[in-house]
């Protein structure tokens, strides 16, 4: 059994400075860092925990509107807050959607921000490779059960979200192709909550050794490419403090739809987090991201394009949906995603379309 240090941080300045040492690791709810010590996967020789750090559980009001959720906000109550169930419903939805009541309950939405991959392969140290864990060692998962892997992204040069003519990608819809993808990790992020971030343009509020920073979400998470073994881009010594979401026009259509094995709990096959912003009938404002797809939330930018400013008839719908796999890299076992983001996507702008309900 490894020896472990505790450290309870009073203030930020106290958690930075243990922060700094190395081997140190920051524990919120522990509902995952706490499983990956247990399998060996995380071996941290200090943990700092920041739950205790006066102000840092406050969901508050940004000047000029928007709203401030601490790191260490449990996820059970920012689902429910009133604030975010009448402004942000897409977050309520997406937070409820994930884990357990139980598990919402402990779980803080900064250790959300960090969860790691569900990729079997990395949590079963039986498998000697696994480039996330054991960085050169290889990718088991290519050979193995791809169901709950990426269709996107784990090839950066497919970036669903480059122009179209320079995407170097399968065709639209089709199944995996007899050459597979050679990537160095076909992992997914598993949050729900991180969908919804993405789709709704969150800020990331950062400190560390250097001071404070913003990272907008969409640079927060990262596509695996050479370095797999990094899921964001926070630097060394560096804590969340705060998650920021501007002022939203997305509050009365919105929805966020999680397609997954078991109803009760499991990790999405596919997500979709949809937010529209309505005049009658016509989409003014469009916001698509895709949750169990790819190694960070995936915004489905040209799709959103493709919306905006126009009529939300059936056919324009189906091709918005059909735009955003024309870049997807389906492995054999995960082939049924193809269908399964373009049908998820029309039903979800529907239902965002006929309105909210958190
Ligand atoms: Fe490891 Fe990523 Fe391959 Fe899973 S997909 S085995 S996490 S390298």
């Amino acid at each position: 059994m490894d020896a472990i240090d505790y450290q309870r941080a009073a203030d930020l300045s106290s958690a930075l400075r243990a922060n700094a040492q190395s081997g140190s690791a920051v524990i919120g709810g522990g509902t995952n860092l706490l499983d990956l010590m247990k399998g060996g996967v995380a071996r941290p020789v200090r943990l700092i925990d920041i739950t205790h750090i006066a102000g840092l559980d406050q969901v508050s009001t940004l000047p000029g509107g928007g709203l401030r959720i601490g790191a260490t906000v449990r996820n059970s109550d920012l689902a429910n807050h009133p604030l975010v169930r009448d402004r942000y419903p897409l977050l309520s939805q997406a937070l409820l959607s994930g884990a357990s009541a139980q598990l919402r309950n402990m779980a803080t939405v900064g250790g959300n921000l960090m969860q790691r991959t569900r990729c079997h392969y990395f949590y079963d140290s039986v498998y000697a490779e696994c480039n996330k864990r054991r960085p050169g060692s290889g990718c088991a998962a290519q050979q193995g059960f791809t169901r709950m892997h990426a269709i996107f992204g784990a090839d950066a040069r497919l970036d669903a979200n480059a122009p179209v003519a320079t995407a170097q990608a399968p065709l639209a819809g089709t199944q995996a192709s007899g050459t597979l993808p050679v990537s160095q990790c076909i992992a997914v992020n598993p949050s729900d909550m991180n969908v919804a971030l993405a789709a709704l343009d969150a800020t990331i509020r950062v400190t560390g050794p250097r001071g404070e920073r913003v990272i907008a979400m969409s640079d927060f998470h990262r596509l695996p490419g050479t370095t797999p073994e990094r899921d964001n881009n926070l630097d060394p010594g560096e804590l969340i403090t705060s998650i920021d979401l501007p002022v939203s026009a997305f509050s009365a259509h919105a929805h966020y739809l999680k397609i997954r094995d078991r109803a009760s709990y499991a990790f999405a096959l596919v997500s979709v987090a949809v937010a529209l912003d309505m005049n009658g009938t016509t989409v003014r404002d469009a916001r698509i991201a895709l949750g169990g797809v790819a190694h960070k939330p995936w915004r489905a930018l040209e799709a959103e394009r493709m919306l905006v400013g126009h009529p939300l008839d059936p056919l324009a719908l189906e091709q918005a949906a059909a735009s955003i796999v024309r870049t997807a890299q389906p492995y054999p076992g995960n082939a049924f995603k193809v269908k399964l983001v373009q049908r998820g996507v029309v039903r979800a702008v529907r239902q965002a379309a006929e309105g909210a309900s958190a």
